[in-house]
C-alpha cells in the first residue's frame, strides 16, 4: 500500500514520521513539498525580535529519507481522487491513501496595494524583513493587525503587538511610537470566549496599544500611508504590519475537496474528506464546532490530527483499533519582558472550555515555549 502525504509542514511531517514507524517496510510512505526546508513558525516572531537566526529554526526536509520516507521536492499541481493520482512538478504519483496537509496559502493580493507595502511575520523571510524594518524604525505610527479571518494562530498578531511594544521600550523610544491594532474580529481570539478576549484586550490597552475591533481592512494606500476600512474608518501609519488574508490552496479547491466551503470540510473525529481514503488535516481542513465556529488554524491541532490519521491509516492496513481526534489544544501567548501566558482548551466540549493556566503571565511559560521549540525540532528531525 502507498500513502501519499501532500505538504511537509507540521501536519504532514508528523503524519509521515508516525506512519513510517507504524507500518511494515513493504508499505510506502511518500511526502511531497514544494519547499526544501521545514520552518518552525511558532518561532518566527522570535526571529523578528532577533532572538533566533533562521538556521536555528529550519531543518532540511531531505532528513525524511534517512527514516525510510520518500521525500519529493515538487509543487503539487493536480489532485484527482477519481484516479487516485497526484501531479507534481517532480512527476506523477498514485496512492492508496492520501493525506492533504497543504496548509493555508497567504493571499496579500486580495487587498488592494497590500503586497509589498505591508510587513508581516507569517513566513520566515517576511519575518526577517520585518526585523530590519523594526530595527530601522526610530519613531512614528505603527498600525498592526489582522486583514481578514480566518488566519493561522489566533494569538500571533496580539503577541506581535506586545513584542513590538517591548522592543521599542527596550530601545528607549516607546514614547515616540504610537500603536493602533485593527481587526475584523469582535474581540481577540473569539473562539476562546469573552474572558480571554477581555484579558488580551486589557493587556494591549495597559501597554498603550489602541484596539479597534470590527475594523475590516478594505484598502491600503501606500503613497499616503493610510489604511481604509469597510465602514469608512481610516488609520495612518509609518510602519504597517498586517496578517495577510489566507486562502485554501487552488489545487485543493480544483480537486473538488472544498465543495464551496472556504476550506476542506472533514469529519471532525476522523479527518476524513468526502473521498474514500482521502484525509485533510491542519490548516487546510475545516472542522466545524458545535456553535458553527471553526476550529482555529494552529499547529497544535495539525499535530494532534496527524497522530490520529497516521494511527488510523496504519490500523486500516495492518489491523487494529481506530482512534478519534478529541479537539483538545493549547497555545502560548508571548507578552515580552521574558514572560508569556498559556491557554488550553477542549474545543469539542459543549460549551467550549478554554482556560488561561495559572500563573497567568509568567516567565515559566516563556521558558516552557523555549523548551517546546527545542524538543519539537529534536523529536521530529
Ligand atoms: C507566526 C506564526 C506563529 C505561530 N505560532 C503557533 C503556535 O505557537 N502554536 C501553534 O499551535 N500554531 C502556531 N502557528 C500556526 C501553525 O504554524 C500552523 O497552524 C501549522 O503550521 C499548520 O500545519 P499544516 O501542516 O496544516 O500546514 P503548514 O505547516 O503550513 O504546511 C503546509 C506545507 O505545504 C506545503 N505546500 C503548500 N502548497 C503546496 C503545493 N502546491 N505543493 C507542494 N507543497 C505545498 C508548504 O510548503 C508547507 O510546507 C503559528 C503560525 C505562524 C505564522
Amino acid at each position: 500500500m502507498k500513502t501519499l502525504i501532500l505538504g511537509g509542514g507540521i501536519g504532514g511531517h508528523v503524519t509521515a514520521n508516525l506512519l513510517r514507524k507504524k507500518l511494515s517496510k513493504e508499505h510506502e510512505v511518500l511526502l511531497v513539498d514544494k519547499k526544501t526546508q521545514y520552518e518552525f513558525s511558532p518561532s518566527f516572531l522570535w526571529a523578528t525580535m532577533g532572538w533566533r537566526k533562521p538556521s536555528q529554526i529550519t531543518r532540511n526536509l531531505s532528513a525524511l529519507e534517512k527514516k525510510g520516507i520518500k521525500y519529493v521536492n515538487g509543487e503539487v499541481s493536480n489532485i484527482d481522487p477519481s484516479t487516485k493520482t497526484v501531479k507534481t512538478s517532480a512527476g506523477e504519483f498514485n496512492y492508496d491513501y492520501l493525506v492533504v496537509a497543504l496548509g493555508a496559502e497567504l493571499a496579500p493580493y486580495a487587498i488592494p496595494e497590500m503586497s509589498g507595502v505591508a510587513h508581516h511575520f507569517y513566513e520566515l523571510e517576511a519575518s526577517m524583513k520585518l526585523k530590519d524594518a523594526v530595527a530601522g524604525f526610530s519613531g512614528g505610527a505603527v498600525a498592526i493587525g489582522v486583514s481578514s479571518t480566518p488566519f493561522k494562530c489566533p494569538a500571533a498578531p496580539y503577541e506581535a503587538a506586545l513584542l513590538l511594544d517591548y522592543h521599542f521600550r527596550k530601545r528607549g523610544i516607546r514614547d515616540k511610537v504610537s500603536f493602533q491594532f485593527f481587526t475584523p474580529e469582535p474581540q481577540p481570539m473569539p473562539v476562546a470566549g469573552p474572558r480571554i478576549g477581555n484579558m488580551i484586550r486589557q493587556m494591549l490597552e495597559m501597554r498603550g496599544i489602541s484596539y479597534h475591533p470590527n475594523f475590516k481592512l478594505a484598502t491600503v494606500n501606500g503613497a499616503k500611508r493610510e489604511l481604509s476600512f469597510e465602514k469608512g474608518e481610516k488609520i495612518g501609519y509609518d510602519l504597517l504590519v498586517a496578517v495577510p488574508p489566507h486562502r485554501v490552496p487552488n489545487v485543493v479547491k480544483d480537486a473538488g475537496l472544498t465543495d464551496g466551503a472556504p476550506y476542506v470540510p472533514v469529519d471532525k473525529w476522523s479527518l476524513k474528506t468526502k473521498y474514500d481514503n482521502v484525509y485533510a488535516i491542519g490548516d487546510v481542513a475545516l472542522v466545524k464546532l458545535f456553535d458553527g465556529m471553526a476550529l482555529p488554524k494552529a499547529g497544535v491541532f495539525a499535530h494532534a490530527q496527524a497522530k490520529v490519521v497516521a494511527h488510523n491509516i496504519a490500523a486500516d492496513i495492518e489491523g487494529g483499533e481506530k482512534v478519534k481526534f478529541d479537539g483538545k489544544g493549547n497555545c502560548f501567548i508571548e507578552t515580552g519582558f521574558g514572560k508569556a501566558g498559556f491557554a488550553d482548551g477542549e474545543f469539542y466540549a459543549e460549551p467550549r472550555a478554554v482556560n488561561i493556566k495559572k500563573p497567568s503571565i509568567s516567565r515559566i511559560w516563556h521558558w516552557e515555549k523555549i523548551w517546546f521549540e527545542k524538543y519539537w525540532l529534536w523529536r521530529w528531525f
